[in-house]
């Protein structure tokens, strides 16, 4: 094929491509564009996954009428005019194509009126073509009505994921924006409902509060430490404040939200050693730096960024995030992080006996089929006849985090938390082919989640209710639980209800395809006793007799072994007794 300079129309869908990717790329470029105009207002309906209909209205400064062409062509706009400019940008905007772009792959309207003039105007835009400039009556400010998005481009429109997850993905792109722009009243509706709406009064504790929960907000630590001329603000959450991904660590430099995972690593490095594996901190970070020193010129969807000093920019996040961990003084309590370390049982239990091939292989009994990380029914059984353990005398608790049993075959190691894991997932089970007992709260416990794990929340109460936990809507992306399964008697519901929603990594399709018992597992996981706490010997003896009495008591849920078995045989090897020297 000979070389061939595209048609302006293919150039410009390709061009659109990088910047409009998905419906929420559309709401984060209004959205920039409404902050760049210095809205103090600014509202956000959506309809459909944003694919019906996106409209951001603003009352900010408006496009004078007679720009308003110029505002919708490629490569113009008003916030940069020379190459040097580029070096210190200041606004969010300045490529000049999130207009154009939009404007390409949808029916988009530009409502618009200045201050200064009297009439606004009125600009339609169809799959690039610009319609005839029309004027109207408007309140000042601007206002895009986005219809259809990839009307013209049906091949886009088949990639876009689920209307859950692009919901998703707009209502966790608005939070953010609101957490960084408190002093900026936000106002997020999806399909008619009001998800988000915060008041502007500046008070970023408060939009934490609309986002998380009062209780969440009320532990967040403030990060706050200036340096020379850079900066870094927010809120990180305490040691004892987790989730399982890092979806909740947010970055904005310069008031623009990054994706950055050095960043991230940064900030995990920060917490080092205070987190367990696999848990991640909360964050909202802002980080203010001399324009010259950041490049926000890499990405057409300016989601990432270059720094001029990349090491400096992670040592004084680092720095921010240590120093507010460290003024902050928990009260004194042998709880988990005390005793969390735990090097005295890593001692005990040498590698070398928990390698020996007759440990293995018992524990392998139980585990063969459960690669896959989960019981299946098979596994169930094939487990059962050698699965189950004798009946054991207690010892006692080491490292509050395992119980030492003695059994007419040896010495058991048992995790007390996969146990419980173990012991509550059965007891669940077993109830399940007929309606889980429940148990009514005295007081039903509102929980509040982020609007993209509400939305998770909402499609499954009927799901959850059939395992016991009753769960109603209680305003906007606040739940009232009213009943857990009794099985869980004494835990905590907002905890059960958590690990429904937080789990899903970003793309997962929610509870409907899942099997249940991997939700049931989940929720056990959440709620059984934790590594780190005290048992009392009643607790422990009762915690061993539930074991006893489950069908395939040697691993938890997920696979895990919950005990280690050295034989009285193997003692005696060790010791030197028998056998091999
Ligand atoms: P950029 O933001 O990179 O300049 P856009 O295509 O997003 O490019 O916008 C083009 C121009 O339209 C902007 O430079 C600005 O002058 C004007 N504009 C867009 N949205 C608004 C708005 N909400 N309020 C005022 N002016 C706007
Ligand atoms: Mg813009």
């Amino acid at each position: 094929m000979s070389i061939k300079v595209l048609a302006e129309k293919v150039a410009s869908q390709i061009a659109a491509g990088e910047v409009v990717e998905r419906p929420a790329s559309v709401v984060k470029e209004l959205l920039e564009n409404a902050l760049d105009a210095g809205a103090t207002s600014i509202t956000i309906r959506v309809e459909q996954a944003g694919k019906r209909l996106i409209e951001v209205s603003d009352n900010g400064c408006g496009v004078p009428t007679e720009e308003m062409k110029l505002a919708v062509a490629r490569h113009a706009t008003s916030k940069l005019s020379s190459a040097e400019d580029l070096f210190h940008i200041r606004s969010l905007g300045f490529r000049g194509e999130a207009l154009a772009s939009i404007g390409s792959v949808s029916r988009m309207v530009l409502l618009s009126r200045t201050y200064e003039s009297d009439l606004g105007g009125r600009l339609a835009v169809e799959a690039g073509q610009v319609g005839a400039l029309e004027q109207a009556g408007l309140p000042v400010g601007t206002v895009v009505r986005v219809e259809d998005l990839f009307f013209n481009l049906p091949a886009r429109l088949k990639f876009l994921k689920t209307d859950q997850t692009e919901r998703n993905q707009i209502s966790a792109l608005v939070t953010r924006y609101a957490l960084a722009y408190p002093a900026v009243r936000i106002t997020l509706e999806q399909d008619g409902k009001t998800l988000l709406q915060t008041n502007g009064n500046g008070d970023r504790r408060e939009v934490l509060a609309q986002l998380y929960g009062v209780d969440i907000a009320r532990q967040m630590l403030e990060v706050s430490l200036e340096e020379d001329n850079a900066s870094v603000t927010g809120f990180i959450s305490p040691i004892s404040l987790t989730r399982s991904n890092r979806r909740e660590i947010t970055f904005f430099i310069n008031g623009r939200w990054v994706q950055d995972t050095a960043l991230s690593s940064a900030l995990l490095q920060a917490y080092h050693t205070l987190l367990m594996v696999g848990r991640y901190p909360l964050s909202a970070l802002l980080i203010w730096l001399p324009p010259e020193d950041v490049d926000v010129n890499v990405h057409p969807a300016k989601a990432e960024v270059r720094f001029r000093q990349p090491n400096q920019v992670f040592s004084l996040v680092q720095r921010a995030v240590r120093r507010a961990l460290l003024a902050y003084s928990p009260v004194p309590q042998v709880s988990s992080s005390y005793w969390r370390p735990l090097p005295g049982v890593q001692h005990i239990i040498d590698p070398a006996w928990e390698m020996s091939v007759e440990t293995r292989q018992e524990l392998s009994n139980a585990e063969v089929s459960m690669e896959a990380g989960e019981p299946s029914e098979a596994a169930e059984q094939a487990a059962l006849p050698s699965g189950k353990i004798p009946l054991l005398r207690l010892v006692g608790q080491v490292g509050a985090a395992y119980l030492v049993a003695e059994g007419p075959d040896g010495l058991y190691l048992i995790d007390q938390h996969a146990a419980h894991e173990r012991v509550l997932f059965e007891r669940f089970i077993r109830q399940k082919p007929a309606s889980i007992a429940s148990q009514r709260l005295l007081e039903p416990r509102t929980v509040q989640l982020p609007p993209s794990a509400a939305h998770l929340l909402e499609k499954q109460l009927d799901l959850l209710k059939s395992l016991g936990i009753d769960i109603e809507e209680f305003g906007p992306n606040t739940f009232r639980v009213r009943a857990i399964p009794a099985i869980f008697g004494g835990n905590d519901p907002a905890a059960a209800v958590m690990a429904v929603v937080e789990e899903f990594e970003e793309d997962e399709t929610p509870l409907k395809n899942e099997e249940e018992s991997r939700i049931i597992a989940r929720i056990c996981k959440r709620v059984a006793v934790k590594a780190g706490k005290i048992l009392s010997s009643e607790e422990q003896t009762a915690l061993l007799r539930d074991l006893e009495s489950c069908q395939s008591p040697r691993t938890c849920p997920h696979g895990r072994p919950t005990m280690i078995h050295l034989s009285v045989d193997l003692l005696e090897r060790q010791f030197g007794r028998r056998g091999s020297r």
